[in-house]
């Protein structure tokens, strides 16, 4: 079956917000800075189009991958994308979706680069993205690379998440990205980078949490490198510090699942940790210690008896 293409002509104006405009979620590239792809090919630098991947097809559940290399569906990746579609309907309480995450997987860089370029022209250069467009189609663009792990787990846990919810806010949608990308058996592993800088910033006094300032950010171009890490800390602060910090994010959840404005996350949050940015500092700057890895708590909420059944391996 050939690809469907996405709705381009919806893509004029990214940072428009309204029926006509995309919302996408983009793979921040280590030590990138902002540089625009389109200064290096304003202009059009490629002189020919190229199309999506279509060579071969693979449906596993949700995800629908085309490429134009040969993946089975034995493949570590695609387990590995399989499993994590397990995880995150188990860890975060969230029944299983079954509406389809588009991956588009290209053969190397150049090719995805022509792609973006001709399809999306002035996006910001990344390893990959995820899209949805007005007409709700959840799209990942990327292309086979060293890092293909992660960078598939962070798109398309944003895939999954949208396919789930009514709304993500942004600094929630990139939060748990970053919790589910890092790889292994059991969520919540630390992210090392995320957590070394943290903690040094802390030392440092060179940051303090600040909740209310993320929950305001709307636009992904205003989301600094900084930001991600805090996302991150705040999903893993709230998972992993107690069972009323964790319950009120799957609370949360299930709130955005019906209702696209639940308010802010800050209050409830507030509410069961007194003094919460005293708390988060502390969390934040032991996170290089022992004692965070694989921690959890039950859920005292009911699950999918399909979710409940499923082991991890
Ligand atoms: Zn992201």
């Amino acid at each position: 079956m050939k690809p469907t293409s996405p709705a381009s002509c919806c893509l004029t104006s990214i940072a428009t917000e309204g029926p006509g405009a995309p919302r996408l979620r983009r793979r921040e590239l280590l030590g990138l800075l902002a540089g625009l792809w389109a200064a290096g090919c304003a202009g059009t630098k490629y002189t020919h189009r190229i199309g999506l991947p279509q060579s071969h097809s693979l449906k596993a559940e949700q995800l629908q991958l085309y490429s134009d290399i040969k993946i089975e569906k034995e493949h570590p990746v695609i387990q590995d994308l399989q499993r994590l579609r397990l995880q995150m309907a188990e860890t975060l309480d969230l029944p299983l979706g079954t509406k389809p995450v588009v991956v588009y997987l290209f053969s190397n860089e150049l090719e995805y680069k022509q792609y973006l370029d001709t399809k999306f022209p002035g996006f910001p250069k990344r390893r990959a993205y995820f899209i949805e467009t007005a007409g709700k189609d959840l799209s990942v663009y990327t292309w086979w690379g060293d890092q293909i792990g992660e960078d598939l787990r962070h798109e398309y846990t944003h895939g999954l998440l949208h396919a789930s919810l009514t709304n993500v806010p942004l600094w929630l949608d990139e939060g748990l990205a970053e919790y589910f990308e890092v790889g292994g058996s059991i969520p919540g592993q630390i992210n090392n980078e995320h957590a070394q800088l943290l903690a040094s910033d802390v030392q440092r006094g060179a940051w303090r949490p600040d909740l209310a300032r993320l929950e305001y950010l709307e636009e992904v171009q205003d989301m600094a490198r900084a930001d991600y890490r805090e996302a991150w800390a705040w999903v893993h602060f709230m998972m992993h510090s107690s069972p009323d910090t964790r319950q009120v994010l799957l609370d949360y959840l299930q709130d955005l699942r019906t209702d696209p404005n639940p308010g802010p996350l800050r209050d409830r949050l507030s509410a069961v940790a007194p003094q919460l940015d005293q708390r988060m500092l502390g969390y934040v700057a032991s996170l290089n210690g022992p004692g965070h890895w694989g921690v959890s708590f039950p859920s005292s909420g009911a699950r999918p008896t399909a979710v409940r059944a499923v082991s991890h391996p």
